[in-house]
């Protein structure tokens, strides 16, 4: 994981632009003004001050947060993967709970580690998947009582009739199968009703034991931009037009999983990296635009699918790739779509870091991964 984290700070300092550290928190739009709250220490003192900064244009991208649906003590008792702290306490717990296995197991031979993920999208698909190998490379590391595929029981459930929705059913067919060579139990048409501290129950009434259980069911936008005077949709997102400007403010636009943004044919822009990707860009060349020329950028924003990779593990991934022509687009599966996936994975590196440093990068990572542990063995 910090492997992998680019600060915004030394993105700031190597691009020629200012990174403030602070949670933006209301917005005075007649005076073009924001405010950025205080910043405390962990004792709770007040490190810095609440600022104001104004504004020329501003731009929202705060992202998504998980979207429990009222589902009672799902926020309570599940981990979900909004950021790097998150996936750190997943990991530190599902350290533990193997180890308390481990010493289990020669009193009690049935022993093992129960783990549901709820939310079958490609998020809880690759959460599955990587668990499923990296609780392998654990037991390489002294978990010697511990079998990795029938001990650490892994479960998949699933609202919707199929993991993976909005991907084509060749696509959810494979991931099923893939995960369940992996012996991952995928159970679809399963409605969560409420969660205890130790079981998921849903609405058959059938009770899943757990001892880590994951929210990855669904996402929504932050609560503060409901309270910014702003129009948002009921999920909390902020209505943009077709050129990402925020719905009657002139000089508020908003891009990525924050910003509700139709497209022609009324469905809206999907909440995923590529399209935060596309609209940073467009919005990027409309301001050069504006600026240069003092007029607006005629062209609207058009959201464009590449088609979507899910990650299976380190030697495998599915999905497809939609091309130029006629909307068509191209099943992968195995290690040309393991290979496509690192590929992005590169390109997304290279648009932020340049090549050389990712090259660069590319190669200490293959000699870090022959000279050290898979996993991060440390409680
Ligand atoms: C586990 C996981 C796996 C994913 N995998 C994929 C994938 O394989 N492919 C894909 O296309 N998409 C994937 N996504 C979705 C993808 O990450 C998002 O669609 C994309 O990051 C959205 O970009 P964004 O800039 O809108 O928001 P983010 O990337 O979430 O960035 C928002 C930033 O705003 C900051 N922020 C939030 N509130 C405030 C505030 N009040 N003040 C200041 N800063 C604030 C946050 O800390 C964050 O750094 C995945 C998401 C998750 C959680």
């Amino acid at each position: 994981m910090h492997r992998e984290g680019l600060p915004y700070a030394m993105l700031a300092h190597q691009n020629d632009f200012t990174f403030i550290y602070g949670s933006f928190s209301r917005l005075d739009a007649k005076n073009k003004i924001i405010v950025v709250s205080a910043v405390e220490a962990h004792s709770g003192n007040e490190i810095i001050p609440e600022r104001e900064l104004s504004y020329s244009k501003l731009c929202i991208a705060v992202g998504s947060t998980s979207h429990y649906f009222n589902t009672p003590g799902a926020a309570e008792n599940t981990i979900s993967l909004n950021g790097p702290g998150d996936a750190e306490q997943f990991r530190r717990e599902m350290l533990k709970q193997m180890t308390w296995a481990e010493n289990q197991k020669e009193r009690t031979p049935d022993v093992g580690v129960d783990v549901i993920i709820i939310g079958g999208g490609a998020t809880g698909v690759e959460l599955a998947a990587e668990l499923r190998e990296a609780s392998s490379r654990y037991l390489d590391y002294g978990f010697r009582q511990l079998d990795p595929s029938k001990d650490i029981r892994i479960t998949l459930l699933e609202g919707a009739p199929r993991i993976l929705p909005p991907l084509p059913e060749r696509v959810a067919a494979t991931a099923t199968k893939l995960l369940e060579e992996r012996h991952i139990k995928v159970v679809p048409a399963c409605r969560v009703e409420r969660i205890t501290r130790d079981q998921v129950i849903d609405t058959s009434g059938q009770v899943y034991p757990y001892q880590i259980c994951v929210w990855a069911a669904g996402i929504k936008a932050p609560a503060f931009l409901a309270k910014l005077g702003l129009p948002t949709t009921p999920s909390g997102q902020l209505e943009v037009t077709n050129r990402l400007q925020v719905k009657g403010q002139a000089d508020i636009y908003a891009i990525g999983d924050c910003a509700a943004c139709v497209m022609a044919d009324g469905s809206r822009v999907p909440p995923r990296a590529q399209a935060a990707h596309q609209q940073a860009d467009y919005l990027y060349r409309s301001f050069i635009y504006e600026h240069r020329r003092g007029q607006s950028v005629r062209a609207a924003y058009i959201y464009r699918d590449y088609g979507s990779l899910v990650s299976l593990g380190m030697a495998s991934s599915v999905g497809t790739l939609m091309g130029s022509l006629k909307g068509r687009s191209w099943f992968v599966r195995g290690g040309l779509a393991r290979m496509l996936y690192v590929s992005l994975h590169l390109l997304h590196h290279g648009a932020v870091l340049g090549w050389a440093r990712t090259c660069g990068l590319a190669i200490a990572r293959v000699l870090v991964r022959r000279n050290t542990a898979l996993v991060k063995l440390h409680y």
